[in-house]
C-alpha cells in the first residue's frame, strides 16, 4: 500500500440536483482500515500525513456554498478515518453555510463511533445520516466472494446504526432476480439506497458486462425515478472522484 498521487486529476468536490439536492465532497483521510473487499482499491487514496490532509480537505471544503443546506462528506474509508482538524472544519462550515443535513460513510466495524457522531452535529443543530456499503444482502456471497466484512446475515441488524446504504451491482453470478431483492431489502431497511455499478479495477472482482446490461434493462427502470434511490452506472457519476480506480 501506498498513497497514490494522482491528486490533480481528482476532482473533489460537486453539486448532486436530481433527488436529494446537496452538495459533496471527497475528503482524503488516513485510509479505510479494512481494506478487504476484493473488489475495491477505493481506498488507494489516502495519506497517513494528517497535516496533508487537512490542508488539502480544508481547501476542498472552502468550495461549500450551502446551496441545499445539505451535504455529503465521502472519503475512502469511514468517517473516523479523517483527522480531528478536518472533522472540525466540517462543523465550522457546517454552521457558517447553515447546513442541516450532513451524510457521511462508515463501515459497519466502526459502528461504536456513530453515536458520539450523531451527537456532535446534533449539538450544531445539523442531523447526521450514515451510509453503509452493504454491496449485497446474500451474506454467503457478501462474506465469502467480496470480503465485505459484516458478520451478521440479518439486514435488520446491518441497518440498526445506519441511514442508507449502498449495494454493488453488475457482478458475476448477480441475476435481475438478486438485484431487485437487494433493493427491495435495502428500501425496506433503510432511508435510501444508491446502487453503484461495478467498474474494472486493478482488483480480482470484474464486472460482468451481461449482468450489467440486465440490471440495465430490467432492474433500473423500476428504480430510477424512486427518488429514495441513486443508480451510479459509473463510479464519477455523483462528480467527484477520478483517477483511483474508485469503486
Ligand atoms: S469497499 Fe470500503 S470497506 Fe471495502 S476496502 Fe473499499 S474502502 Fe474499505
Amino acid at each position: 500500500m501506498q498513497t497514490i498521487q494522482p491528486q490533480a486529476q481528482m476532482v473533489r468536490y460537486s453539486i448532486i440536483t436530481q433527488k436529494n439536492p446537496r452538495e459533496i465532497v471527497l475528503l482524503r483521510g488516513s485510509g479505510c482500515k479494512w481494506r478487504r473487499c476484493r473488489f475495491c482499491d477505493y481506498h488507494l487514496d489516502y495519506s497517513k500525513d494528517e497535516a496533508a490532509n487537512f490542508m488539502l480537505n480544508q481547501q476542498v471544503l472552502k468550495n461549500i456554498t450551502g446551496r441545499y443546506h445539505c451535504l455529503e462528506v465521502i472519503n475512502s474509508g469511514s468517517f473516523c478515518d479523517l483527522d480531528h482538524a478536518t472533522m472540525a472544519e466540517i462543523k465550522t462550515i457546517c454552521r457558517a453555510k447553515n447546513i442541516t443535513q450532513i451524510h457521511f460513510e462508515c463501515h459497519f466495524r466502526d459502528r461504536a463511533k456513530i453515536k458520539t457522531l450523531r451527537a456532535d452535529f446534533a449539538a450544531i443543530g445539523v442531523t447526521v445520516k450514515v451510509k453503509i456499503g452493504v454491496e449485497t444482502f446474500d451474506a454467503l456471497f457478501r462474506e465469502s466472494y467480496l470480503e465485505k466484512g459484516i458478520d451478521t446475515d440479518c439486514p435488520a441488524a446491518i441497518a440498526k446504526d445506519f441511514n442508507e446504504c449502498c449495494l454493488l451491482m453488475g457482478l458475476p453470478g448477480q441475476t435481475i432476480a438478486s438485484m431487485r431483492s437487494d433493493i427491495e431489502t435495502g428500501l425496506s431497511h433503510f432511508e435510501r439506497v444508491c446502487v453503484n455499478i461495478m467498474e474494472r479495477n486493478s482488483k480480482p472482482i470484474q464486472p460482468d458486462p451481461a449482468v450489467i446490461t440486465q440490471f440495465q434493462t430490467e432492474v433500473a427502470p423500476n428504480y430510477q425515478n424512486n427518488p429514495r434511490v441513486d443508480i451510479l452506472m459509473h463510479n464519477t457519476d455523483f462528480g467527484v472522484g477520478g483517477n483511483t480506480h474508485a469503486k
